[in-house]
């Protein structure tokens, strides 16, 4: 028998689109990904990548306060002893943390009867309906409708050093993490050359004492409007053709440096830091989806039908970052999820299941 819904992915997006298309009575299937070594490494765990970083402050919802007592009581405990510990007592109240998040969004779409599969999706047959799904343990399943929710992940260079410090100092989104007490009034270093770099420089520079924007050639890739604004602004110096040669730090402080070198003449030297944010680009999770899905160019797929989100498949939806190279933010994510929840429902009762 053919589920009517399947979900392919668990951030945002994917819990969203459970929560909607399981309160209409579609009894939908989540495949959540698998906890596989493979998929530590590529940060493409089951919960994505909020589950990566500390706290969400502009999800709407949560403002800071102790949310113990409000996840004791929503999440199964069996999760909650395998979650990252409470505050104790008397600590600094904090916002709610990615982990927290998508362990309620989690928890919300298992509420209302949503079945959960840890399991990666590894092959689709999209030809007919109902769609055929292949899983990394090897399950079958048949879908009439599918909702693609496997995101995207940020680009790291791979250097040791690198993830040695992430979140300890190193991060790839500075509007979810600048605004933390260890990055303010530091001379902190932004990564890479095109408008996601700029305006991560602009943002950083409100709390930052100096932004470093190094980047690996002597022109910017952003756009002239962007470029002016980093030229601009007296905070921002640009470290024009070098790279990163190490990411510098220790246990205590977490980030303190970086050596960077030049590709003009290889010299080395340090830059003092409090952490090093990656602009360097993103990269879709649609290498199963090659050849079956239209992709975009840089490989997010495609929404056929402006402000909905039908794929070049009918009965095929995408939601959040896999198909979102622009706003990439959780709230965005999780509203698109509502909209792909609502899309397949109609087209599910338009042909009569
Ligand atoms: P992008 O345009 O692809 O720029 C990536 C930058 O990272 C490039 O400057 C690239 O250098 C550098 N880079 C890539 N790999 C690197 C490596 N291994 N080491 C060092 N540097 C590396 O990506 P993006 O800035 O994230 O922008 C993505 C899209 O979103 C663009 O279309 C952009 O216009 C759009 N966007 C728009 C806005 C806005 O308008 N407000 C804001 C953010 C993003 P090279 O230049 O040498 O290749």
């Amino acid at each position: 028998m053919a589920e009517n819904v399947v979900i392919i992915g668990s951030g945002p997006a994917g819990w969203a689109a459970a929560i909607y298309t399981s309160r209409a009575n579609l009894n939908p299937l989540v495949f959540e990904g698998a906890i596989t070594p493979e998929n530590q490494t590529n940060g493409t765990l089951p919960l994505g990548q909020l589950a990566l970083t500390t706290e969400v402050e502009n999800y709407p919802g949560f403002p800071a306060g102790m949310l113990t007592a409000f996840l004791d009581s929503s999440i199964e405990k069996s999760r909650r002893e395998i979650m990252p510990p409470p505050p104790k007592e008397g600590e600094e109240k904090h916002a709610v943390t990615g982990p927290e998040l998508m362990e309620l969004m989690r928890q919300q779409a298992v509420n209302f009867g949503t079945r959960i599969v840890t399991d990666d999706i590894v092959d689709v047959d999209f030809s007919k309906p109902p769609f055929r799904l292949r899983s990394l343990e090897g399950k079958e399943v048949l879908a009439q409708a599918v909702i693609v929710a496997t995101g995207a992940r940020a680009n790291y260079l791979g250097l040791p050093s690198e993830d040695a410090y992430k979140n300890r100092g190193v991060s790839a989104c500075a509007v979810c993490d600048g605004a933390l007490p260890r990055f303010r009034d530091r001379a902190l270093v932004v990564v890479g050359g095109g408008d996601s770099a700029v305006e991560e420089a602009t943002y950083l520079s409100k709390f930052a004492s100096k932004v470093h924007l190094v980047h690996r050639r002597d022109e910017l890739r952003a756009s002239k409007i962007m470029q002016d604004r980093a030229m601009s602004n007296n905070k921002i110096e640009i470290v024009w053709n070098h790279t990163i040669d190490e990411v510098l730090g220790n246990d205590k402080q977490g980030v303190t440096g970086v050596r960077i070198q030049s590709t003009v003449d290889d010299a080395k030297r340090e830059l003092d830091a409090g952490g090093m944010f990656l602009a360097i680009g993103h990269t879709p999770n649609t290498t199963f989806l090659k050849g079956k899905l239209e992709l975009t160019k840089k490989g997010y797929i495609k929404w056929t039908v402006p402000m909905r989100t039908n794929t070049s498949v009918e009965g095929v939806f995408a939601a959040g970052d896999v198909a979102d190279d622009y706003y990439r933010q959780a709230v965005t994510a999780a509203g698109s999820g509502c909209m792909a929840a609502l899309d397949a429902e109609r087209y599910l009762a338009h042909k009569g299941h």
